[in-house]
């Protein structure tokens, strides 16, 4: 009922599935039908996905946002036409673009994985008001900002040395990117890590094994043996 409601996920996964274009139909500004103005989220959430579309050769044209009231059919009607001619002209997905499909569509894959970074890192910007000025717009996310977006992805790693195999991590991390076991120094499998974070907020301070690596490549997964925590041979030692 919300153009608010439409996340960068779903435009993503849109083009991930093989679609041309995707096209949101919002109120118009300054008319939220509640008090919420989530045709400004909307705005700013094309705003950014067009810049990201930008950063891996995927026309921007092919995302557009156009503002309405639900009793301007025709209004509607001319935009939808008008934005099939332009998508027609502009080309099917990859061909527009004058690059392999495939890659494209890899590229795409990855910035879907991204999401949850990409939203904590621009939290700031995406929850800072708008300005009433439509010439601002562009600014609010340059291609300055998402090259320095993805430039700085980070990767999470738990250092064994530190990791007590407690198993918080494992428990909050959401896309069961962790792996563990009893006595086990816990692992991170990197294919499926999204970036979120989460693990590195939740691992105990005392522990802090958890560490965000910038710049680097992740150390080596350890041998499974060397996974096992002797606690007792600890114990005995101290
Ligand atoms: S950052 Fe941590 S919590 Fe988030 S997906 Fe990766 S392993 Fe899981
Ligand atoms: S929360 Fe920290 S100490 Fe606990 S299992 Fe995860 S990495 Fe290891």
């Amino acid at each position: 009922m919300c153009s608010g409601r439409v996340d960068l996920s779903f435009v993503i996964k849109a083009f991930l599935n093989g679609n041309d274009a995707v096209y949101i139909a919002a109120c118009k500004l300054d008319e939220c039908n509640y008090i919420t103005s989530g045709n400004y989220h909307a705005l700013k959430m094309v705003i950014l996905c067009k810049r990201i579309m930008e950063h891996i050769g995927l026309n921007p044209n092919r995302l557009k946002i156009n503002f309405m009231s639900a009793s301007e059919g025709n209004k509607f009607a001319e935009t939808v036409d008008s934005f099939i001619k332009e998508i027609k002209d502009i080309g099917p997905f990859g061909k527009g673009e004058g690059v392999d499909e495939a890659l494209l569509k890899d590229k795409v894959k990855e910035i879907y994985k991204l999401i949850p970074y990409i939203k904590i890192a621009m939290r700031e910007k995406l929850h800072a008001p708008i300005s009433r000025n439509r010439e601002e717009w562009d600014k609010i996310f340059t291609i300055q900002d998402v090259e320095t977006l993805f430039r700085e992805v980070p990767s999470y790693w738990i250092d064994p040395e530190k990791c007590q195999a407690c198993g918080t991590c494992l428990r909050r991390c959401p896309e069961d990117a962790i792996i563990g076991g009893k006595n086990l120094v816990h692992i991170i499998d990197q294919q499926k890590c999204i970036k979120c974070g989460t693990c590195f907020e939740a691992c105990p301070p005392k522990f802090g094994a958890v560490t965000k690596l910038l710049g680097t490549t992740v150390p080596a997964v350890i041998s499974e043996e060397k996974r096992v925590i002797n606690r007792k041979s600890k114990d005995t030692k101290d």
